[in-house]
């Protein structure tokens, strides 16, 4: 506790009598004043712990809030600051000097001198730019307990490269928040140090800690029994499939250091706990800003749960050879798509189909060049049934396997027979090829970004088993964004840029398709595995919601 030198003069005059205090008064009085100059101290110095709460937004101030003011970094100025902007947590860098002192700096040397091989005083000669005296750990867990009820301290401990130091920092730590009682401020400690953490966690069972390093897959954090990851946001959009195994495993995510507006609208579309950042005014703004889809109505789903034929009034059937040079010829047969036991079914058959508008071997289109197709599957679309502008799209459903094979979610606008492809434009919200079994591709073609051109905007992402087991894969799209995400994670983003039609001919109605290709540019550029059919594509639903006008 930090105790000014006139309050601790007036405790000891009280405790053994002195000339400032009146011989007569007795010891239950002085008893009394203390009990009252110790209640002032808590009451005015100290926010309760029980009333600390840490602010709903996902902001940590990185370093404290320094960047606005003009404050040092790992200040008690920035830290201030980060409590007067009412960020969820204030992240600071923890080391411990020669003679065992925690302090709070960042960098392993300061004013030229190694912290570790210098002590306390040695360093605290050198002020701070602000002329604030270099913090140790306690002046600052004391500066986070004052006048606090909404912002948690973050606490990263550096690791160090000598023997045992790393055991010790941490137990310091632990001792030090247990003596100031300081338990319920420190909402995290971070640590680049595997065992830092496991220290931590072994010490204060209770203690919340987050891994910095962004090289343990979250399944990995889960089992060593830590709170979650704080990964370099770079680690997130590589690797956009740990965002959904963090959230499935109940892990804590967090990223560093979200500076981009861009970056931080990313993370907050992902839903992550905590955005460390230089700029928390930004981040604050951008999340007050943010608004969730959750509250979209359902405007048109199918749920499949009926027999036979695809309901008529949703889907209806594109027949034949359609495009891309595909091989397989699309049916409206039941055999290539039908509704049993609560899904729909897409099944592709190796089998021989007549081409009903075959011409001769000689004509120059494909379409009518083919006696015959080897393949048969089937595409449904709402087009002229149902069609939607500014929509999130959810298809829960598990991909047909094999070489050679390429299905689909995607969609295309409304005025394609006027102005065809790709200026209608076309948003793909799935795509997958079997040569490809990890990935899905979520993509935008329009008449200035197409894959005829190369400048297609697309973007894979990683994916665990599409085969076996249901995903859901989805699009948001507001006049803003186009989002792709794979099981709730959203992986690519494209924004309006606010150009011409050429680049965004979403402010129209789009309709909706679902097919299995075989062959064709995509799909067949590693020629088709036979052994793959007949196959199945099962979708267990769709779902469309819009915003509320
Ligand atoms: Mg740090």
């Amino acid at each position: 506790m930090h105790v000014s030198a006139s309050v601790f003069f007036l405790l000891i005059s009280i405790i053994y009598g002195s000339s400032v205090v009146p011989q007569n008064f007795t010891s239950s009085m002085r008893y009394a004043i203390l009990s009252i100059v110790f209640l002032a101290l808590y009451s005015c110095d100290t926010s309760d712990p029980d009333q600390i709460q840490f602010a709903d937004n996902p902001v940590i101030a990185h370093r404290g809030a320094w960047k606005t003011q003009g404050h040092p970094q790992n200040s008690i100025a920035s830290l201030r600051e980060a409590i007067a902007l009412q960020c969820a947590g204030s992240e600071f860098d923890v080391r411990m000097t020669a003679d065992d002192v925690l302090i709070v700096t960042h960098d392993k040397d300061y004013a030229d001198l190694l912290v570790e091989e210098s002590s306390y005083a040695e360093l605290a000669q050198y002020l701070l730019p602000n002329d604030e005296v270099l913090p140790t750990l306690e002046d600052y867990i004391l500066a986070g307990m004052k006048d606090n009820s909404t912002t948690g301290l973050v606490c990263e401990i550096k690791p160090s490269a000598t023997a045992g130091r790393n055991e010790e920092m941490a137990a310091a730590v632990i001792a030090l928040v247990e003596r100031l009682g300081a338990e319920k401020y420190m909402s995290y400690y971070i640590s680049f140090s595997h065992k830092i953490l496991m220290e931590i966690e072994r010490l204060s069972p209770t203690a919340r800690t987050l891994y910095l390093d962004g090289s343990i897959a979250p399944e990995r954090l889960k089992i060593a029994g830590l709170t979650g990851l704080d990964y370099h946001i770079a680690k997130y959009r590589k690797k956009p499939h740990w965002i959904y195994e963090a959230k499935s495993q109940d892990l804590v995510l967090n990223a560093w250091t979200v500076n981009d507006t861009a970056d931080i609208d990313w993370l907050l579309k992902n839903d992550f706990d905590l955005i460390t950042t230089d700029e928390p005014e930004l981040a604050r703004e951008r999340a007050a800003r943010y608004q969730t889809t959750d509250d979209w109505p359902l405007v048109w789903a199918d749920e499949f749960d009926y027999e036979g034929a695809p309901d008529p009034e949703k889907w209806g059937y594109e027949t034949g050879f359609i495009r891309n040079q595909e091989d397989q010829y699309y049916t409206d047969s039941l055999r290539n798509s039908r509704v049993e036991d609560g899904h729909l079914i897409l099944e592709t058959h190796r089998e021989r189909m007549i081409n009903a508008a075959y011409k001769n071997d000689n004509v120059k289109s494909w379409k009518q060049n083919r006696s015959h197709a080897e393949y048969t599957a089937a595409s449904l679309t709402t087009k002229d049934l149902a069609e939607w502008q500014y929509a999130r799209i959810d298809i829960k459903a598990k991909l047909p396997a094999g070489r050679g094979l390429w299905p689909a979610f995607w969609m295309l606008g409304a005025n394609w027979k006027e102005v065809g492809w790709p200026k209608c434009g076309e948003i793909d919200i799935m795509e997958h090829v079997g040569y490809e079994p990890d990935n899905i591709f979520g993509t935008i073609h329009t008449e200035s970004y197409n894959h005829m051109r190369g400048t297609q905007k697309g973007k894979d992402i990683f994916i665990n088993n599409p085969y076996d087991s249901f995903h859901v894969y989805s699009l948001i799209w507001t006049p803003e964004t186009m989002d792709f995400l794979l099981d709730d994670v959203v992986y690519n983003s494209i924004p309006n840029e606010h150009l011409t039609e050429a680049e965004w001919p979403f402010d129209q109605k789009f309709h909706l398709k679902i097919n299995v290709a075989v062959g064709g540019m995509l799909g067949g550029r590693e020629g088709i595995d036979d052994s793959a059919f007949p196959n199945q594509m099962i979708i267990d639903y769709v779902r469309v919601y819009q915003a509320e006008l």
